[in-house]
């Protein structure tokens, strides 16, 4: 027997549980790659199939919206459809890429449960149809509000999920920066003291969560949503460390407990990276690089075929320029892109190697 321990294609329930801790007792963690339509997700599946990778699609509210169709009048009803459309096409598809996906959705914040609640609605439907849920798990992100509001909010969400087997991501501590209209603007110069959770909070939320069901925890150890000038931000995983050994001592537990992601993983240190992976993180976000990553190619590649931009011939010598602007080109150069960016990302983290999908 190997370590491959799981079917390819989308993971839920038990599933997403063997994935969660097989990537914790191997000590690496997955990549959540949020996407907004089917080039980032194709890319995403493909950059995982190369580096044999298994990996977390994830969707913010917009980037759902987006999914749907910017031009959609209804943009409640478009975040809803967008997020569930992207699910269907993970269920579809991600098999034939033989590896596991996680399918997630992004910081929800207080004005964003209604959207979670939908969603919730379409995996209740989903579930009775097919046994399972449309998604893997949903963000609660109520890091804003006060703590009693957060874990109860928290609770009654998980409630329902649990119900469908799936899993809850919440947020204790404030990652900094804003991730696609969440959250509040970095303050580079500030004092971010409240950039760095309370081990006594993160005790509280597994004492009430973890008898309803799966959940993980985004703890905030100075990480920053964005990309900022070298040595503005300040991680300490060594925070992370707090929190699981009072889980541990408090229940008497094995080691690291509790599921722990990283949010505002881009531009961080490899060192620290490794070194919050061995405290217990099993996810790290990763977008700002990912754009980029898509950007950076499609920018060069207008900039290496101007006149195909402006002209469908050249109008001095009649060169047809059809097999430039074809969007299939720069996109696919963007999707390279990417897939080059995850394959050094799935270094990073350690889970490049490693699915644990068989046939
Ligand atoms: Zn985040």
């Amino acid at each position: 027997m190997s370590d491959k321990l799981l079917r390819p294609g989308v993971v839920t329930g038990e599933g997403y549980k063997t994935l969660v801790n097989a990537a914790k007792a191997g000590g690496y963690a997955l990549p959540a790659v949020n996407v907004v339509g089917t080039n980032s997700i194709n890319a995403v599946m493909e950059a995982a199939a190369k580096a044999n990778s298994d990996i977390i699609i994830q969707l913010s509210n917009s980037g759902g919206a987006f999914y749907a169709g910017a031009g959609m009048a209804d943009s409640f009803k478009a975040k809803v459809l967008g997020s569930v459309a992207a699910a269907q096409h993970a269920h579809l598809l991600a098999e034939h890429y033989g590896i596991c996906v996680a399918m997630h959705t992004d910081h929800a914040n207080r004005e964003l449960i209604p959207w979670i609640e939908a969603l919730l609605d379409e995996g209740e439907k989903y579930y009775e149809q097919h046994g399972k849920p449309l998604f893997s798990s949903h963000m609660l992100d109520l890091s804003a509000d006060p703590i009693d509001f957060n874990l109860s909010e928290c609770a009654r969400i998980l409630e329902r999920m649990a119900k469908i087997d799936m899993s809850l991501e919440i947020e204790l501590g404030v990652t900094g920066g804003e991730e696609d209209g969440v959250g509040s603007e970095f303050d580079e110069a500030e004092d971010n003291s409240k950039l760095y959770t309370q081990p006594e909070d993160v005790l509280r939320a597994y004492n009430l969560l973890n008898p309803i069901g799966h959940f993980s925890v985004a703890a905030s150890f100075g990480n920053v949503h964005g990309v900022y000038k070298p040595g503005n931000v300040k991680l300490r995983p060594e925070i992370l460390r707090n929190s699981q050994s009072l889980v541990q001592k408090t229940h008497g537990t094995g080691d690291n407990p509790l599921h722990l992601v990283f949010h505002g993983g881009s531009g961080s240190e490899k060192a620290k990276i490794t070194e919050a992976v061995g405290y217990g993180v099993f996810k790290m976000n990763i977008d700002t690089d990912t754009q980029f990553a898509f950007s950076e190619p499609v920018g060069k590649f207008v900039n290496e075929n101007p006149k195909a931009f402006l002209y469908q011939v050249d109008p001095d010598d009649g060169t047809p320029y059809k097999k430039f602007y074809d969007p299939r080109k720069y996109l696919r150069a963007g999707e390279q892109g990417v897939v080059a960016r995850l394959q050094e990302a799935c270094n990073d983290l350690g889970s490049k190697g490693r699915s644990v999908a068989g046939a």
